[in-house]
């Protein structure tokens, strides 16, 4: 009777502790690390230090530096994820120095075809457009197609009726173009390569796509994610980053993600998804989902390129399976990390 009854106290004392040990790693792995956060991309690929000149170098850090300062103002002022992002991208799209926007690569046929894409965390809401020729920033379309219309993604000449009724402007497709741009597509088709050639396998791919997330005080998530495709594309390819789940997601339960890389390989694996799914169904951290993404699942298929992420903590994620990814992220405290190279923190 007496062990009976130390038995059942035991019981009780174990399960009472046991109680407690939960709630405290409970509220260690939900502590807070950034009251508000973000992250950019300015595309990933074979970025190597011996082949950038240091005014090149400095070209691109100067970049992503004023982008990401824009974007962290809007937050530190308590404003919202999705205009940090949008704003953020912006001045990336405007830049020429990356494939989108402004910087946007050609197609077979010498043109240049856009798709961008946005979500919020809060409601699962999002917008795409894809194929469009004639907006300079992509990414407030698919703003706006999210936030005006009932579609989630809108294609080509459709797509830019929806512009012109919510009066953007109709830019010459002229301003699309850049030499570099072009010399490269010359390359490519002189060489006799197939569409898609230029990727890793013979070394020498630089995607060049721009994403952002941002987690706001209000403790919103937003992802948005803005290309010009992959050079020599044809048919109207559309590749990962207008499509939600693959180039961008985001939930406020789990994470926000924007994807650069072989937009096949990341729309087949709907990497930017199967990453807010780990955390959500699997239980996994933010790094450890992306890591098993990003360095399991991709390169299995020969997927390479990177993502960046937050989670709903702060925690700041920035991945890639390639020798370089542009990249820049800000914390709550002002703290900022840039980086371009493999193993640059
Ligand atoms: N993911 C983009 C695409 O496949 C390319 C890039 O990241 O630059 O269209």
């Amino acid at each position: 009777m007496r062990s009976l009854f130390l038995l059942v106290l035991s019981i009780l004392f174990f399960s009472c502790g046991n109680k407690q040990n939960t709630e405290n790693a409970a509220v260690l792995s939900d502590e807070i690390q950034n009251e508000f956060a973000i992250v950019l991309h300015g595309g990933a690929g074979t970025i190597l230090r011996e082949n950038m000149s240091d005014s090149m170098q400095n070209a691109y850090t100067q970049k992503l530096k004023e982008a990401i300062s824009t974007g962290h103002q809007i937050l530190a002022d308590g404003g919202n994820a999705l205009d940090a992002v949008a704003a953020t991208i912006n001045i990336l799209e405007d830049s020429p120095l990356f494939n989108a926007g402004k910087g946007a690569v050609f197609t077979h046929e010498g043109r240049n075809e856009l798709d961008a894409s946005i979500m919020e965390g809060k409601n699962l809401n999002a917008g795409a457009v894809a194929g469009i020729r004639r907006i300079k920033n992509p990414i407030n379309l698919a703003r706006d197609v999210m936030e005006k219309s009932p579609h989630v993604m809108l294609y080509g000449n459709g797509a830019e009726e929806f512009a012109r009724e919510n009066g953007y402007e109709m830019t010459d497709t002229s301003y699309f173009f850049t030499q570099e741009n072009y010399d490269r597509l010359q390359r490519i088709i002189h060489q006799n390569k197939t569409a898609f050639s230029e990727t890793p396998e013979n070394n020498n791919y630089k995607y060049g796509t721009v994403g952002c997330v941002a987690l706001d005080k209000h403790g919103n998530i937003a992802a948005g994610t803005s290309t010009g495709g992959m050079t020599n594309k044809r048919w109207n390819r559309i590749g990962d980053s207008p499509i939600i789940g693959a180039g961008t997601y985001a939930n406020n339960l789990t994470c926000g993600v924007s994807a650069t890389g072989w937009g096949e390989k990341f729309i087949r694996s709907v990497a930017a998804y199967d990453i807010s799914a780990l955390m959500e169904y699997k239980g996994l951290s933010l790094q450890e989902a992306a890591h098993e993404v990003i360095h399991n699942k991709l390169p299995k298929m020969q997927g390479d390129g990177g993502i960046i992420a937050i989670d709903k903590y702060g925690n700041i994620v920035m991945e890639f399976n390639t020798p370089g990814m542009y990249r820049a992220a800000m914390n709550d405290k002002g703290e900022l990390t840039v980086g371009l190279f493999e193993n640059e923190e």
